[in-house]
């Protein structure tokens, strides 16, 4: 699809389209309930949703009309203006926008995860999952934690999956999780390296990196499963 459609093209397809609906919403055949006007009132509503594909190529930026209940209408595509749009466009090629970097809007605390929800939104791109979730302050429904009063602060929550590997990031911490753990299992010991004897350490794939002022810059860890994970060894043995 080309991306410079112009908003003259939109506003000539829409205006045919527009055409159509009418002709369609007028047509004789809807005084009647018979199979031809179930007929019609389908075709009514496919074209409906040709209207809402064809206005998110608009820009709405040649101007708003007034309508007479005080709101306001694109000029071009007929768009009401804040009204949430169901569908999203992204071009085929170069970089795909949904969304600016949302985080938490209230000092408020809400009285449970769902109400303290700005934005749960996830996207499988190309097989790997990404979901973000970000929270204002909020109280909890679970009993226990309902009797102590507990506050969950305010919190952005980014995860990604990818071949298993889940990594998780919020507001202080960055995880990997290289095998879930599932509910019911202990759940894994969890130390500082410091902590831990050298015959420990030599077992996990691990490397941290630091720069010249011995300043932490980041780690790698090696996938257990690497041979399985790498397709051109997938159908070896
Ligand atoms: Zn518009």
């Amino acid at each position: 699809m080309n991306s410079k459609i112009t908003s003259k093209q939109i506003e000539s397809d829409m205006r045919r389209l527009l055409r159509n609906m009418d002709f369609v919403s007028r047509h004789p055949a809807l005084k009647h309930d018979s199979a031809e006007a179930r007929r019609f009132a389908e075709i009514y509503q496919q074209l409906g949703l040709a209207w809402e594909f064809l206005a998110l190529q608009c820009d709405h930026r040649d101007g708003w009309r007034k309508l007479r209940d005080g709101k306001s209408a694109c000029k071009v595509c007929g768009l009401i203006r804040g009204a949430k749009e169901q569908w999203l466009l992204l071009p085929r090629d170069g970089k795909k926008i949904i969304g600016r970097h949302a985080v938490p809007n209230s000092k408020r605390k809400f009285p449970n995860r769902k109400a303290a929800t700005v934005v749960n939104d996830t996207i499988d791109f190309h097989g790997a999952k990404l979901n973000v979730e970000v929270l204002n302050q909020h109280g909890c429904n679970d009993r226990w934690f309902r009797k102590h009063d507990w506050t969950i602060a305010a919190d952005r929550l980014v995860r990604l999956d990818e071949d298993g590997i889940e990594v998780r990031f919020d507001s202080h911490f960055v995880g990997v999780k290289l095998h879930k753990h599932k509910r019911g299992e202990m759940p894994p010991y969890s130390h500082f390296v410091w902590e831990l004897p050298r015959k420990f350490l030599k077992k996990f794939p691990v490397m941290l990196e630091f720069d010249k002022r011995r300043q932490f810059t980041g780690l790698t860890i090696f996938k257990p499963d690497a041979d399985k994970s790498n397709p051109k060894n997938r159908n070896r043995k």
